[in-house]
């Protein structure tokens, strides 16, 4: 008799979570993603992913597939893929991940730059060297905001993103382009609310204006932009930004897949999930991750779209379905906090613990390497991030350890 099939769609922390935790079951694991390798945002910056398969290699009831996941037909339990021949499920796993969310902002979908996946960084790295060349042929481009950047967010995406930008400007290209003076290459950090990284202390807070004033980041809170152009960025205000480059890291919504199961959704297009993380209607469908909308059991609140978030969830699910085939009990998802926490820059980070405890600094950035290198799939991948970041830190060079085309075409 064949065994249950558990379709794992997405193989980043929620997806590759759940079928980890599938090992000892008696089932068949697919998991398909449409990359092999599984972006490693949190490490975006430094262009880190790590290969996909070797998270289940000696998981001998797993497969690894790699394709674009077409159509999902709930009723039928079938999905569609590019390429592979359709696949029907027993159970499914859906960790496909969020989206970027322009908001309806004029111009953004066709000249913002998102920081989602690592087409995205590549993208923007390939684009940023490129007006640095460009002003290096001709300065004059310089006064038309050619090197200039605005960074739409003041989150960790943003802030992370900005406080990259501006060490990346001050460091490695003040070298490599000496008469270009910072006042000509601005980093200009823009968040509609009233704050940057509201869901932090005042003292966090305080901290990270300051970091990122050190590192040059001119700080606009409290505007929103209207419009974005090849080379202008439009503010509410009525003010015009000469800027050829606008990063966007403001919003995030469920992957657009989402959008034709025929479920209510909650904000942000996720999937609302009960206690044990399955899809209402539907037991045999779990979601985790950015793509679901968790409530916490402890806060009532809903979970915040994170690397840990994803991961537990991911392992969840994974471990619920095991006792489902099991016939044995199972248990809701209890979120296990580690704390709140956001990179800024090269020794500057900001840590939010439980109790309340707050730390910034060296020791915040140490904490955020914890905790993060717990994220990574196998000791090899830590190992080698460990390497990565000693070498980043002694050389100031920031690496990529994985060539993606930077055309590829990438939604999330
Ligand atoms: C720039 C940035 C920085 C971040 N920094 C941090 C941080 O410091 N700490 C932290 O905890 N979190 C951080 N996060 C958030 C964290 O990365 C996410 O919460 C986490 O990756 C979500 O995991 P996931 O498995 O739900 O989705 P993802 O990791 O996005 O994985 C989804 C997978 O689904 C695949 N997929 C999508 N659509 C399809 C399709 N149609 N067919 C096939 N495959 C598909 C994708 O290729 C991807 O591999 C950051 C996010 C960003 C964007």
């Amino acid at each position: 008799m064949s065994r249950p099939r558990v379709l794992v769609l997405g193989g980043g922390f929620g997806g590759v979570g759940a079928a980890k935790n599938l090992k000892d079951a008696e089932v068949d694991v697919v998991l398909v993603d449409k990359h092999d390798y599984h972006t490693f945002q949190p490490l975006l910056y430094q262009l880190a992913a790590v290969s996909r398969r070797p998270v289940v290699h000696g998981q001998d009831n797993a497969t690894v597939h790699q394709d674009v996941v077409t159509g999902i037909d709930l009723a039928a339990r079938e999905v569609r893929f590019e390429h592979l021949a359709p696949l029907t499920y027993d159970f499914l796993v859906l960790g496909i991940g969020a989206e970027v969310n322009f908001f309806g902002t004029d111009g953004a979908s066709e000249h913002a730059f998102p920081m989602y996946t690592l087409a995205d960084a590549v993208r923007l790295k390939e684009h940023v060297l490129d007006r640095w060349e460009a002003a290096d042929r001709d300065p004059s481009i310089i006064e038309d905001g050619a090197l200039n950047v605005v960074v739409v967010g003041g989150g960790p995406t943003g802030v992370e993103t900005a406080g990259a930008l501006a060490e990346l400007y001050r460091a490695d290209f003040a070298r490599d382009y000496r008469g270009i003076g910072p006042e000509q290459a601005r980093v200009i950090l823009v968040e509609a609310g009233p704050e940057l990284f509201p869901m932090f202390k005042p003292n966090l807070r305080e901290y990270t204006k300051k970091a990122l004033e050190k590192r040059t980041v001119e700080l606009m809170i409290g505007v929103a932009v209207e419009s974005v152009s090849p080379t202008r960025v439009k503010l509410k205000t009525g003010e015009e930004l000469n800027a050829h480059t606008l990063v966007w890291g403001a919003g995030l919504q469920g992957n657009r897949l989402v959008q034709s199961l025929g479920l209510e959704l909650e904000r942000g297009n996720r999937i609302g999930v009960g206690p044990e993380l399955s899809v209402p209607d539907h037991p045999e469908v779990y979601a985790v991750g950015d793509v679901a909308a968790i409530t916490d059991q402890k806060t009532d609140q809903v979970l915040p779209q994170l690397g840990s978030v994803a991961l537990q969830s991911g392992e969840h699910a994974g471990k619920t379905i095991a006792q489902v085939v099991a016939n044995k009990k199972t248990k809701p998802f209890a979120y296990r906090d580690k704390g709140t926490m956001a990179a800024i820059g090269r020794g500057a980070a900001v840590v939010q613990m439980l109790g309340g405890r707050t730390m910034k600094g060296v020791k915040a950035q140490a904490a955020w390497g914890a905790v993060h290198l717990a994220l990574l799939p196998t000791n090899e991948d830590r190992a080698k991030a460990v390497v990565d970041w000693a070498g980043a830190g002694f050389t100031h060079q920031r690496t990529g350890r994985i060539s993606v085309r930077a055309d590829e075409h990438d939604t999330g």
